[in-house]
C-alpha cells in the first residue's frame, strides 16, 4: 500500500489518482475490493480487539476513502457519512443547549433548517448573518459563539465568503469554524490551510460526480473534535454503505479532470449570460462584476461549475425559461456529468428567501457550445 508519507509534494491530479489506492494483496487487483462485511472476527475477549469490529463503527472500504479525502484536503483526518446532512447532523450534536451558532444567511436550505429548527428545539441559539459583510461579522462575533458555519461559494446565490477573515474572528470569539465547501470541492479551495477547523463536503455532488451516489464528509486536524465526531457517527447511525464509499473513491479519481472542464464551461456560460439582454443578473464569482470576485480569485484555484441567473421578468418567466431548456434537465442536486437547472424558490418552498426569477445552473460535461445554444433558445423572447 502507498504510505501516506509517500504522497507528499505531488500535484492534486496525482493525489486524486493515487490517494487511498493499493494493490489488493490477495488477488493483486487494481480495482479495490468492496468489503461489505457488517461484522469482523475479534478475540474471545473483545476488549483485546485491535482491528475492525462492526461496519457502523468503521470499515476497510470507508477507511480507504477517508485516507484519500484527508490527503486531498491538504492533510486532515476525514470521516465519511451516509449523506452531507448526516455529516452536518454530527456537527450539530457536538453542541449543547444554550450554545450560540452563527450561520451564513444563505446556508444550504436543509442545513439552515437543521440548525435553526431542530437545533432550536435542542436549545441552540442560531443567528443568520451575511458573512460577506465584514461589519456584520464583526458585530456578530463581538460576543462569544460556539460555532460559525460558512458556505462558499454559497447555494444558490453563489456568494463568496472570505474564509481566512471569518475563521480568524470565529477563533477569537471562541468558536469552531466550519466551511461547507461542496461547491468548491477540495480542488478549488483549501479551508484548513485558511485556518478553518472543519470542512464539509456533500460528496453526493462533484466528488461522486455521476448523480448516482450519496455521501458526506467532515475533515479536520482537531484530534479531539474528530474523536467526538467519530463517536457521534457511531451513535447517530450516519455511517454510509461501503459501496457508497467505493463509488465516492472512484469518483475522486477523475475529479480534477472533470472539474477543470466544468470550470471552463461555466466561465464561458457566465460570460454569455452576463451579456444577454434577457438576463437581469448573473451570479458567478469568475465575473469581475461579482461582489466576491477578488476574494474568490485570492482563495480559490478556479471559480467552479455552479452559477445562477436572474432572468429579466418574474417567476413565471423564469419557470418558462427553465421549461424550454433541452440539455439542462430540471432537477435538484449538482456537480454531475449532465447539466441541471432548477428554479430554487419553488423547491425551497414558502420560507425560501431566494429571488423568484432565479435559476440555478449546474454546468455539466456536455460541449459548452451546445449548452450556450440551448440557453440562447430558452432565453429567446
Ligand atoms: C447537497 C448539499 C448539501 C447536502 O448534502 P446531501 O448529500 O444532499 O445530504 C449540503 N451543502 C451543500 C452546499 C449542498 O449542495
Amino acid at each position: 500500500m502507498f504510505m501516506t508519507t509517500q504522497l507528499t509534494n505531488l500535484h492534486i491530479e496525482t493525489l486524486a489518482v493515487h490517494a487511498g489506492f493499493h494493490i489488493d494483496p490477495q488477488t493483486k487487483s487494481l480495482s479495490q475490493p468492496i468489503h461489505m462485511a457488517t461484522t469482523f472476527e475479534h478475540p474471545a475477549d473483545s476488549a483485546l480487539n485491535d482491528g475492525y469490529l462492526y461496519q457502523r463503527y468503521t470499515n476497510p472500504t470507508q477507511e480507504q476513502l477517508e485516507i484519500a479525502l484527508g490527503l486531498l484536503e491538504g492533510g486532515g483526518e476525514a470521516l465519511f457519512f451516509a449523506t452531507g446532512l448526516a455529516a452536518a447532523a454530527a456537527m450539530l450534536h457536538t453542541l449543547k443547549p444554550g450554545d450560540r451558532v452563527i450561520l451564513a444567511d444563505d446556508t444550504y436550505f436543509a442545513i439552515r433548517k437543521l440548525f435553526v429548527d431542530e437545533g432550536g428545539r435542542m436549545g441552540l441559539r442560531c443567528e443568520l448573518v451575511d458573512l460577506t459583510d465584514h461589519s456584520a461579522v464583526q458585530t456578530a462575533l463581538m460576543q462569544p459563539a460556539a460555532l460559525v458555519w460558512m458556505e462558499t461559494p454559497s447555494n444558490p446565490l453563489i456568494k463568496v465568503t472570505d474564509v481566512e477573515y471569518v475563521a480568524k474572528l470565529a477563533k477569537a470569539a471562541g468558536a469552531k469554524s466550519v466551511v461547507d465547501a461542496t461547491f468548491a470541492t477540495p480542488i478549488l479551495l483549501k479551508p484548513l490551510a485558511l485556518g478553518v477547523d472543519v470542512v464539509l463536503h456533500s460528496t453526493t455532488k462533484y466528488l461522486s460526480g455521476h448523480s448516482d451516489n450519496m455521501g458526506g464528509s467532515l475533515i479536520t486536524r482537531d484530534a479531539a473534535l474528530r474523536a467526538r465526531l467519530f463517536e457521534l457517527r457511531k451513535l447517530l447511525g450516519g455511517t454510509a454503505s461501503p459501496f457508497a464509499a467505493w463509488l465516492t473513491l472512484r469518483g475522486i479519481r477523475t475529479l480534477p479532470c472533470r472539474l477543470a472542464w466544468h470550470c471552463d464551461s461555466a466561465e464561458k456560460i457566465a460570460a454569455f449570460l452576463a451579456s444577454h439582454m434577457g438576463v437581469e443578473k448573473t451570479h458567478y464569482p469568475g465575473l469581475p462584476s461579482h461582489a466576491g470576485h477578488e476574494i474568490a480569485a485570492r482563495q480559490m484555484q478556479r471559480f467552479g461549475g455552479m452559477l445562477s441567473l436572474q432572468v429579466k421578468g418574474d417567476r413565471t418567466r423564469a419557470i418558462l425559461v427553465a421549461s424550454r431548456l433541452r440539455l439542462f434537465t430540471n432537477a435538484t442536486s449538482l456537480g454531475s456529468t449532465e447539466s441541471l437547472v432548477e428554479h430554487r424558490q419553488s423547491v425551497e418552498g414558502p420560507t425560501s428567501t431566494t429571488p423568484d426569477n432565479l435559476l440555478r445552473l449546474s454546468v455539466g460535461l456536455e460541449h459548452v457550445d451546445d449548452l450556450i445554444a440551448d440557453l440562447a433558445q430558452a432565453l429567446a423572447a
